[in-house]
């Protein structure tokens, strides 16, 4: 049994929570619909987001970043991965929040380095030719043992296919003579034959055998009948971060991940800054081979302020990479002392010479009916039934205190609705959750009235 590797579920959690949010919800002329694509509401962000996005596309923002600014819980986030979804399906999206570059083992660039290769995609193309034909003739071609001794090996077999673009000779391993053997393949048999796979699939046949011999089951589509062979192409997506722990923890196997953890041949190590650039050299090479296709996509640092003067030179430089991806900073800060440093002040605690480099973009609350249709469409996203006024009242709390906090009432309303023998929320659920938590504001208000009694 192989013992996987513990991957951290903190990221998938955060992009989770809004994974109602399909794109950002533009008509034909880039005007915002008021409820589309899973997003409500604030128009003009969603408008300059959009602007953003032909930027993009338009190859203008090299070196350059974006930054949203909005208190809480004003749809930040939502923004963000948003505009990744409108460069693409498969374009990454990857969050991280300013304080998580602080930890006792990693270098604060370590933890961004990381995280902008999360956001790096790379499309592999891989094109493979598959022959369908009629078996004509199997042909072991046998040798001696090459260590001594008696007996014979096959080295290689011929088989002869009978395809309508005329006669083939395939040459193929060994091993396809055992295939070939115990699935009784014999002269007149229609089979599938990947070029220089040394791989065979009969027609009809289970998908175990393709198992079997380390095939992928997908690979073996049954070819329209007459057509002799055709190309293939088979996408594989894949971060620059995938690579660098594929290449550090080098597995072995067949697939296209395991292969390109090998392109190194390395053995087991760290991820360090030679190892990437070694990547970073094979993946130029696959570029300019046309075998790849690099997929910049989305990174996402909120708590922007909570990063310091050396994360700011670090992110500074890098933007200006050619392997760099979309940065999208988001803060609610006004102007603070930029961390790392005993006085200097700036807006949002950026260094003025990165601001110069922003795109900013601002967002602003929720009225009460836009809180509602959030939390309709996170409701149903959730698979919860909810009634009207417990909605109401859901929309009420949010007005109050912040969005988040309504959304995140949703869950454990459920709970107590489910323990009630219901399967919809009502109003008193709502009551019943919102007395047992506080939302940041009340307990930062009770708090400070029982100042006293707190531990200083
Ligand atoms: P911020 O990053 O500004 O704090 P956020 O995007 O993280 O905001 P939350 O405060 O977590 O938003 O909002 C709670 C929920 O509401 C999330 O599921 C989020 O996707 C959703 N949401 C926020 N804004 C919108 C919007 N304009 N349209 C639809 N859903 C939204």
């Amino acid at each position: 049994m192989k013992i996987e590797e513990v991957r951290s579920t903190a990221k998938a959690q955060r992009i989770s929570a809004h994974s109602h949010v399909k794109g950002l919800g533009l008509d034909d002329n880039a005007v915002p619909l008021a409820e589309a694509a899973g997003l409500v509401g604030q128009e003009e962000a969603r408008e300059a987001a959009g602007i953003i996005v032909d930027m993009i596309r338009s190859k203008k923002m090299a070196g350059r970043a974006v930054l949203l600014a909005g208190p809480p819980g004003t749809g930040k986030t939502a923004i963000a991965l948003a505009i990744a979804q409108e460069l693409g399906s498969k374009v990454p999206f990857c969050p991280m929040v300013g304080s998580e570059v602080y930890s006792s083992e990693v270098k604060k660039t370590e933890v961004l380095m990381e995280n902008f290769r999360r956001a790096i995609g790379l499309r592999i193309k891989e094109t493979k030719e598959i022959y369908e034909g009629e078996v004509t003739e199997i042909t072991p071609h046998e040798t001696e043992n090459p260590i001594g001794g008696y007996g014979k090996t096959v080295s290689h077999v011929i088989v002869g296919l009978k395809t309508s673009k005329g006669n083939k000779q395939l040459k193929l391993d060994p091993s396809i003579y055992e295939a070939i053997q115990k699935e009784k393949i014999s002269e007149g048999d229609v089979i599938y034959i990947e070029a220089n796979s040394g791989a065979v699939k009969r027609q009809g046949r289970s998908d175990a055998f393709a198992t079997e011999y380390d095939l992928e089951a997908e690979d073996y589509v049954p070819l329209p009948k007459g057509e002799v062979h055709k190309k293939k192409e088979i996408v594989q997506d894949v971060t620059l971060h995938d690579l660098d722990v594929a290449n550090a923890r080098p597995q072995g196997g067949q697939d296209i991940l395991s292969m390109l953890g090998q392109l190194m041949k390395p053995r087991k190590t760290e991820i360090t800054d030679k190892l990437r650039i070694e990547i970073n050299k094979v993946v130029n090479r696959y570029i300019d081979q046309g075998i790849a296709e690099l997929v910049p996509g989305v990174l996402f640092i909120d708590e922007v302020h909570m990063l310091d003067i050396e994360c700011f030179t670090y992110l500074h430089r890098a933007l200006e990479s050619s392997l760099a991806p979309i940065v999208i900073f988001a803060t609610n800060r006004g102007r603070c002392t930029i961390r790392g440093t005993e006085d200097i002040f700036a807006p949002h605690g950026i260094p003025m010479d990165l601001l110069d480099r922003l795109v900013i973009v601002k967002t602003s609350p929720y009225n009460k009916e836009e809180m509602l249709k959030i939390l309709r469409i996170r409701a149903k996203t959730e698979g919860l039934v909810i009634e009207s006024d417990a909605l109401e009242l859901l929309s009420e709390t949010g007005e109050k205190t912040t969005l988040r906090y309504a959304v995140q009432l949703l869950t454990p309303s459920a709970v107590t609705a489910k323990i009630n023998g219901r399967t919809s929320i009502t109003k008193n659920d709502v009551n019943e959750v919102s007395g047992l938590f506080l939302d940041a504001k009340s307990s930062a208000k009770l708090l400070s009235e029982n100042d006293s009694k707190y531990m200083k």
